[in-house]
């Protein structure tokens, strides 16, 4: 029996309608090169509506185009220009070579580029468009669009590429309806329970993922946005939070290390409530720190694949924090064993992580086939526990195999990063004739603090969690380990460098 409900489009004019009807005087806050903008709901809607024309007069309505942007309100204002006139935006990473530039942009067929002014990159052929004042005065001086089309739920309208850790980058396009889905389910209590009396920083970037989706999120409920800007540190980070009294930071793990550990040395306050983090395991001495500050820590886990957060933990028991929490609302998962047979959700039983839902990728950018699987295969090694909380093992191929065995590097890393003189740690596998890998583990000292090898490696003894040959063959001491464009731990550069340091034999 068909519904008797109406057709409507999830799509991004259905989230515009309620910016501009029903939260005219929420604010933005945005961080640029030109200092401080802040701007009303109202006025930010208005602007939306004269960029479409902008895109309108230049020809490049309803199509592809390119970004290459921090966190601003004019990348902000993008976001819905684009879509709502049924084009594409394809954000592009900052931080990608330029030939990574010029390959993405030309797999996605985009047809104009915009860009901040510190970015590096030039196209001979796409016309480019640097923010800029001339820009915002460009965009100011035309009608507003007065009207827009009822894009199908169904189409694109944010494309973002893999970072590319393993082979090229590759894309995944997400739709009208996906966008709205995700962000409506970020809202839910038990998921992030963002409000209209929230006010959100995402400092994860709206060049990867469209961060987490959180700027389409808070305007959907009203909050009050900050957007950090170009290549926030800590002391950014920490002044717009005490400035526009910021109730929930989302980033990466390594950004809160860095804010904590600059919050400890200048013995300043960190007046937030909750900090979202993810894309990695956060450390538990950082969410332990982050509660002494009165931080409240969501641990969540996603990738590129899944439109970013998937899953939510909120656990007042921090023994239980290292675990990425139970699927929010529209995404499924289930544990798959090496035959394809389903594994038990017992705690026990490891197996790789298979998800299906309204914001699940079904295929990548330019692939031809139109085979549906039941499952998308995340790559991650997990176990399910009979609540249906899932814990990420180690992704497959970080996984060390040493003597035919398994070692995680993510529980060697945060087993190292829990001793009080250490800052920073990353573990990875090199080649042993004898054991087929072994761990090596790359340590950066906390600043003032003296450490040696064998101290750290009676610590991990200490600890009676690890068996013997778990624990790395070396430490090396460095002043910082290399973080991909979304600020994780760079396993591949790492691998690389020990691999050259291990020829020369620099240590
Ligand atoms: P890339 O790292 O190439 O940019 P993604 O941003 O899509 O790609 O990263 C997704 C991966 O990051 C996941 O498959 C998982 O291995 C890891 N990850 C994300 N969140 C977490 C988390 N909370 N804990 C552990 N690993 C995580």
């Amino acid at each position: 029996m068909d519904s008797t409900i109406m057709d409507y489009n999830l799509n991004i004019r259905s989230i515009f309608w309620r910016i501009e009807k029903l939260y005219k005087d929420r604010e933005i806050i945005s961080r640029t090169y030109e200092g401080i903008v802040h701007y009303t709901y109202s006025d930010f809607a208005l602007r939306v509506r004269k960029l479409a024309t902008f895109l309108k007069t230049n020809g490049i309505a309803g199509e592809a185009v390119a970004s290459i942007a921090w966190n601003t309100h004019r990348h902000l204002e993008l976001y819905f220009a684009v879509p709502l006139l049924g084009g594409v935006l394809h954000t592009v990473n900052v931080r990608f070579h330029e030939s990574e530039m010029d390959y993405v942009i030309k797999s996605m067929g985009d047809k104009a580029i915009f860009m901040d002014k510190d970015i590096n990159y030039k196209n001979s052929t796409l016309p480019t468009f640097i923010f800029d004042e001339r820009y915002d005065e460009d965009v100011n001086s035309q009608e507003s669009t007065s009207d827009f089309p009822d894009v199908d739920e169904r189409q694109g309208a944010i494309a973002c590429f893999t970072s590319g850790t393993t082979g090229k980058p590759k894309g995944v396009i997400y739709s009208h309806r996906s966008v709205f889905i995700h962000s409506l389910s970020l809202l839910a209590a038990d998921a992030l329970g963002i409000s209209s009396s929230d006010t959100v920083m995402p400092i994860v970037p709206m060049f990867h993922i469209s961060a987490w989706d959180l700027p389409f999120s808070s305007l959907m409920t009203g909050a009050k946005l900050v957007l950090p800007g170009p290549r926030p540190k800590a002391e950014d980070i920490v002044k717009l939070i005490k400035e526009f009294k910021v109730t929930v930071g989302v980033g990466a793990p390594t950004v809160w290390i860095d804010v904590v550990n600059y919050v400890e040395r200048e013995n300043v306050d960190l007046p937030l409530k909750v900090v979202v983090t993810g894309g990695a395991e956060p450390p538990l001495g950082l969410i332990k720190k982050l509660k002494e500050l009165g931080v409240k820590t969501y641990h969540a886990w996603g990738m590129t694949e899944t439109e970013a957060i998937a899953t939510v933990n909120k656990s007042d028991n921090i023994e239980r924090m290292s675990e990425q929490g139970y699927p929010i609302p529209a995404f499924e998962i289930a544990l798959m064993g090496p035959e394809g047979n389903e594994l038990p959700w017992d705690g026990k039983s490891t197996g790789e992580l298979v998800a299906r839902g309204a914001f699940v990728t079904k295929k990548y950018l330019n692939d031809k086939s139109d085979a549906q699987t039941k499952w998308f295969r995340t790559g991650d090694v997990a176990r399910i526990n009979p609540d249906g909380s899932v814990k990420v093992i180690d992704r497959l191929k970080d996984l060390i195999k040493s003597g035919g065995e398994w070692i995680s590097s993510v529980d060697l890393e945060n087993a190292i990063m829990s001793y009080e003189k250490v800052l920073e740690a990353v573990v990875v596998g090199v080649k042993d004739e004898r054991w087929g890998e072994r761990p090596i583990a790359l340590v950066v000292k906390k600043p003032g603090m003296d450490v040696n090898e064998y101290e750290i490696i009676e610590y991990l003894k200490s600890l009676n969690r690890f068996p013997k040959w778990w624990l790395p063959d070396k430490i090396i001491f460095v002043d910082s380990i290399p973080k991909t464009s979304t600020g994780k731990l760079d396993k591949k550069l790492v691998r690389e460098q020990l691999r050259s340091m291990l020829e020369e034999k620099k240590y």
